[in-house]
């Protein structure tokens, strides 16, 4: 992301977003309440638009032409807090709907790919169910299964566990360090700063629209420099 600009209306809610993310880095994304972190990664794959700047992606520029923005999409996985799976499908078909549609893959294909990802957040026994008989754990692991589907080459994630009761958190936690560990890139809006010291590369802080600080996890933690994310971490810790 170079100089991205975004405003809703009057309200400007990204400011001088400059973010460069190399193959591979794990990026946390922390910040109070309506400082632009969900705007920012949902700009990675166009869900928003913004207004001035650019944005690459895996060398595909989505500035560009609509099928650029296609492309990323399919090359870009994304978990919400609101698991957003479709109720009317079961845990498969959830997992197999995207393959088959974007990738064109067959229905054998993509059952395949769906098992292997259920397998994967180990909840492979769980694949007739429909989302409203699981968990909410349960369903935020089928919706990182989910994303997985599409072989993404980066993967965001908003909140992921902020709608999960405490009890659920850390199976969706460990989820997603493993994903770490195979060296997925990541982008992750939560603020499970446990998640952030063991699994960022690079932490950063947003307020008011802006990245005001970033660092690898041991010195943002122990050697804030704005008075903003002192306060924070004050908050949060
Ligand atoms: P939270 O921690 O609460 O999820 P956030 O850092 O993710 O907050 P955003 O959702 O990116 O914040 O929102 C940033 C700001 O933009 C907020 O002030 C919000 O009210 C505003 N905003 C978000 N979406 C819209 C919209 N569609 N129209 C107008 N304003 C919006
Ligand atoms: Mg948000």
């Amino acid at each position: 992301m170079r100089g991205v600009q975004k405003w809703y209306g009057e309200f400007q809610v990204l400011r001088d977003i400059d973010l460069e993310v190399a193959k591979g880095e794990r990026i946390v994304i922390c910040g109070p309440s309506g400082s632009g972190k969900s705007t920012l990664i949902r700009c990675l794959n166009s869900l928003e638009q913004y207004q001035q700047g650019s944005i690459m992606v895996d060398g595909i520029d989505l500035g560009g032409h609509a099928g650029n923005i296609q492309a990323v999409r399919a090359e870009v996985g994304m978990v919400f807090q609101q698991f957003n799976l479709f109720p009317h499908m079961t845990v498969l078909e959830n997992c197999m709907l995207a393959p088959m549609k974007v990738r064109k893959v067959t229905r054998d294909r993509a059952r395949e790919l769906a098992l292997k990802y259920l397998e994967r957040v180990r909840i492979p026994d769980q694949a007739d169910k429909y989302p409203a008989q699981l968990s909410g754990g349960q369903q935020q692991r089928v919706a990182i299964a989910r994303a997985l589907c599409m072989t993404p080459r980066i993967m965001l994630f908003d909140e992921p566990t902020s709608a999960l009761d405490p009890e659920m958190v850390k199976e969706v936690l460990d989820t997603m360090i493993g994903l770490a560990q195979d060296g997925m890139t990541m982008l992750c809006v939560t603020h499970e700063m446990g998640f952030a010291r063991s699994v960022a590369d690079r932490v950063i802080f947003m307020d008011g629209g802006r990245i005001v600080e970033q660092a690898p996890p041991d010195t943002f933690f122990s050697n804030p420099r704005h008075e903003r994310l002192r306060e924070f971490l004050g908050q949060i810790l």
